[in-house]
């Protein structure tokens, strides 16, 4: 069985007090959520808020990009214990935003998780096909590349202590959701570049959360779905009440 995880990436989003109110705001509906793990990602500058704020709480903190060096001249970038020293538990790296404003790669990507692994850091690795790529039928080309880039050289065992996010980018922050069925035919695709990498229960076990305009109106239909592990959230992440009720989506 996988514990979904419902993590909301704020992007460039809330200053500290809001940081704050906000994680007050959402404890309850975490506390009420024994059926997955809750994650939020703040921007840099709110980290630590974040994670003062949600101590004692099941709320888990996660950083939006990570450096791979432990330290050095890289202006404007932060290091992996950085985050850990923050309070984060979880880092996202290779967010589609990431690979087209600051032209991240591959193999950027896989420095990167190395790096927050070795810190002791949950890296959710994303994946995802631009709408030209899935027009011209190349969504699994895509997705095989950016898996077998990103997570090149890795063991199974240090595979077992990642998850992914699928996020078609055609759906990020458009309001244009892939179908439950379309998330769950990528999510099977990578299962398998999985256990062809990894292993069968390395396969089995990985999580992998869907990622494009999800809201509460979407998540059980999304959620529904066996191959679904849980969500990566932005727009309806940056409110109280709209992350809550997909931290509690309607199960049966
Ligand atoms: C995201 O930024 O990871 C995301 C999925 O955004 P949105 O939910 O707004 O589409």
């Amino acid at each position: 069985m996988r514990k979904p995880v419902i993590a909301g990436n704020w992007k460039m989003y809330k200053t500290l007090a809001e940081t704050a109110s906000f994680i007050e705001k959402i404890k309850p509906a975490a506390e009420k959520a024994d059926h997955c793990e809750v994650v939020v990602a703040p921007p840099f500058t709110a980290l630590a808020a974040a994670a003062q704020a949600a101590r004692g709480s099941k709320v888990k903190v996660a950083a939006q990009d990570v450096h791979w060096d432990k330290e050095g001249a890289h202006t404007g970038d932060i290091a992996p214990g950085m985050l850990l020293d923050a309070g984060c538990t979880h880092v996202i790296i290779g967010h589609s935003e990431r690979r087209q404003d600051h032209g991240e790669t591959d193999e950027n990507v896989n420095r990167k998780v190395k790096a927050a692994l070795k810190a002791g850091l949950i890296p959710i690795v994303c994946v995802g096909e631009t709408l030209a790529e899935r027009e011209g039928g190349r969504t699994q080309e895509v997705l095989a590349c950016q898996f077998q880039g990103g997570l090149a050289g890795l063991t199974p065992s240090e595979f077992s202590r990642i998850m992914m996010a699928y996020e078609p980018v055609w759906a990020i922050g458009t309001g244009r959701t892939a179908t439950p069925e379309m998330a769950a035919e990528s999510h099977r695709f990578l299962r398998e570049q999985a256990r062809k990498a990894f292993g069968a229960s390395e396969a089995e076990a990985l999580r992998i959360l869907y990622g494009g305009s999800v809201k509460p109106e979407n998540v059980a239909a999304l959620m529904a779905q066996g191959e679904i592990d849980g969500a990566l959230v932005g727009g309806a992440s940056l409110k109280a009440e709209s992350f809550s009720a997909i931290v509690n989506y309607p199960r049966d």
